[in-house]
């Protein structure tokens, strides 16, 4: 490389004139000035995290958010999104990490030992029980699926090796609202650890660590997991997941997992959900309303048997909802933008499959809380364990409702009704 001074112009580089132009890039000395302030918090990105000197890097500690010292254990735009989050969900620990499954796997992997056993609601989001199947079972943890709308069928369950009773309110695709309470209540009494996925609450619909919402935290779980690939996001193009706890050794004990798994998020991406959150409860109400709106609609729809919206009366764990999430929003109660139908069986399979087909507004694809609305048909045996007598039977169809008016999501629907179903 031909050695290249640095133009005779900036006056600051002439201060090492002595340095090659690529140490010089690197090593400039120039320092923009502080004060600068603006709604969005700056992108902080870094693998390696430079010390002032060796002292300083042997005094690191990457237990707490006082310093900083590997890409890995924090930035701080990693540390605004975590305590911004610890707000949401009325939490004071946050992890985050590269997914909601990545959440879901920290958790179990921190809390479980060989010989543990855990318990998994049958309408669990699929991939957690897909992993207790897999690596969990490889590692000798032995996992039992509980129906989430029987409270003594879940105590039945717990044996003397139970650590860890996974919970969902609502659960998965067929949004049974289960006795979050109760079970809490439960399993409280028997020491054993709970962790709410609350991906569909958001932090928005209840709080998982004060369920009796009077402020007092005496009865709460005790970890959730949030998919922030939702709502936090908002967008349908970010990956992330959140890990909330309000006990420090609890928090402790999965931060040591999280560090010695390698698990981190990318600046980008935590400042996309940064520029996000600010209107999550916007976006968050805005669905419901749409969502209760079509769910009642779809309800006087012939080709419908069922709607599963834990909002609607009649819908199973709807007393259970509205004790936990019916005196917020003004009387109305507060849901997020997602339900889910039963066709009836006399239309098939084929039938259902052009249902989804023939609508335009809505997209087939998997997530929800973005903008798009979309919708996918499930296959209920398949999924589930336990008997599921608070179901018609019928092919599902979970909508996700987005950001679009809600008369022509309507219209949508009517024509993709009357086009599959005529
Ligand atoms: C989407 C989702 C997850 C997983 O989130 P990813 O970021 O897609 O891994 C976990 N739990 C629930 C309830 C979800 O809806």
């Amino acid at each position: 490389m031909p050695e290249r001074r640095c133009p005779a112009h900036k006056m600051r580089c002439m201060s090492t004139p002595d340095l090659q132009i690529s140490t010089h890039l690197i090593h400039h000395p120039y320092q923009p000035p502080e004060g600068f302030v603006a709604p969005q918090p700056p992108v902080h990105k870094a693998s390696t995290v430079i010390f002032e000197n060796v002292a300083a890097m042997r005094r690191r500690q990457w237990l707490d958010k006082s310093s900083y010292t590997y890409g890995l254990h924090g930035t701080p735009t990693t540390f605004l999104l975590e305590e911004r989050l610890s707000a949401l969900e009325g939490g004071l620990q946050c992890l985050l990490v590269p997914s909601g499954l990545a959440a879901i796997a920290t958790t179990s992997l921190a809390l479980l030992r060989t010989g543990d056993e855990m318990l998994l609601p049958d309408n669990a989001y699929g991939p957690n029980k897909t992993l207790s199947e897999g690596e969990l079972a490889h590692f000798g943890v032995r996992h039992q699926c509980y129906d989430a709308m029987d409270v003594a069928g879940l105590e039945a369950k717990i044996t003397p090796k139970t650590r860890l009773v996974w919970l969902e309110a609502p659960g998965s695709v067929t949004m049974e609202f289960p006795d979050l309470i109760a079970m809490v209540r439960l399993c409280r009494a028997r020491g054993i650890t709970t962790v709410l996925d609350n991906t569909w609450g958001a932090g928005l619909a209840f709080n998982p660590f004060d369920l009796l919402g009077d402020g007092s935290h005496s009865l709460g779980v005790d970890a959730t997991v949030h998919a922030l690939t939702k709502y936090p996001s908002g967008g349908g193009d970010v990956l992330m997941g959140s890990i909330i706890t309000r006990d420090q050794a609890l928090h402790m004990r999965i931060k040591l997992a999280h560090m010695r798994l390698g698990l981190g998020v990318g600046g980008n991406d935590t400042e996309a959900v940064l520029r996000s959150l600010p209107s999550i409860a916007l976006r968050y109400h805005a669905q419901d309303r749409a969502a209760r709106e079509l769910a009642r609609w779809l309800q006087q729809q012939p080709a419908v048997v069922q709607v599963l919206h834990p909002a609607l009366e009649g819908a199973p764990g709807h007393e259970n909802w509205k004790a936990l999430c019916g005196a917020a929003g003004g009387g109305e109660g507060v849901a997020a933008g997602l339900f889910s139908v039963v066709i009836d069986p006399r239309h098939g399979q084929q039938a259902v499959d052009r249902f989804c087909d023939s609508l335009r507004l809505f997209k087939i694809g998997y997530s929800w809380g973005g903008p798009i609305s979309l919708v996918v048909p499930y296959e209920l045996p398949s999924m589930r364990s336990c008997p599921t007598p608070q179901l018609r039977s019928g092919t599902v169809v979970r909508f996700a409702i987005g950001l679009e008016a809600v008369q022509d999501l309507r219209a949508d629907l009517e024509q993709a009704l009357a086009a599959a179903f005529a």
